[in-house]
């Protein structure tokens, strides 16, 4: 096959996931280099299906999200970069690390896959612009990673937004809704190590052969 074809059949690969994902054809359109036109015949053939509206701005945005929002958007961006880390393409990277993070806050991810395109193209200074605005940077308080913005006025006035949510835990609803606790194990239905061995039959367990001598 020729590498031609071979690159335009990978290019159509990832544009049916981007719009499986909910993409709008600008974004499919970036990543894949593809021809808008071409991505309206083949992917969107009824118009009103087709995403509209203003694209993400996200360099605006991140500083007026609430905090619950900025902690989606650090999970995307941080999943990203590590892909990007592990020498995978920016759009297999954006593709597979917005799967991963839908699965994480499944059912109702709060960051759209337009918002994740947008927030990697500022992450990394590609697809759309050539300036890198945000950077991923390690909190000292809590040691998690979190986006972060590179220079401008506000570069210091939003923080780490997981330290904000430990802070809210107890007293916010929507970040205990937002951040349920897995429900502990009772210890009664767990057979511990001398209940184990009281269970066994007289002579020893049936997986220990005897010993010959
Ligand atoms: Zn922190």
């Amino acid at each position: 096959m020729r590498t031609s074809t071979r690159r335009h059949l990978h290019a159509l690969q990832l544009a049916q996931a981007c719009v499986e994902l909910g993409a709008r054809v600008r974004t499919v359109h970036h990543i894949t280099r593809l021809p808008r036109r071409e991505l309206i015949r083949l992917f969107y053939p009824d118009s009103q299906s087709i995403p509209r509206g203003r694209p993400p701005d996200s360099p605006e945005w991140y500083h007026t999200a609430n905090v619950l929002f900025r902690a989606d958007a650090s999970l995307v961006g941080v999943l990203y970069r590590r892909l990007r880390h592990a020498n995978l393409p920016s759009g297999s990277s954006l593709i597979a690390a917005y799967r991963h993070y839908r699965h994480l806050r499944a059912p109702e991810p709060r960051i759209s896959f337009d918002r994740a395109f947008d927030l990697a193209a500022h992450l990394e200074g590609i697809w759309i612009t050539s300036i890198r605005s945000f950077s991923v940077a390690v909190c000292p308080q809590c040691h998690s990673e979190h986006l972060t913005a590179i220079g401008g006025p506000r570069s210091q006035s939003v923080g780490c937004p997981w330290c904000k949510i430990i802070h809210r835990y107890r007293t916010d609803p929507r970040v205990q809704t937002s951040f349920p606790t897995l429900p502990l194990v009772d210890p009664r239905h767990i057979v511990l190590g001398i209940d184990l061995l009281i269970a066994q039959p007289p002579g020893g367990g049936a997986d220990i052969p005897d010993d010959p001598a």
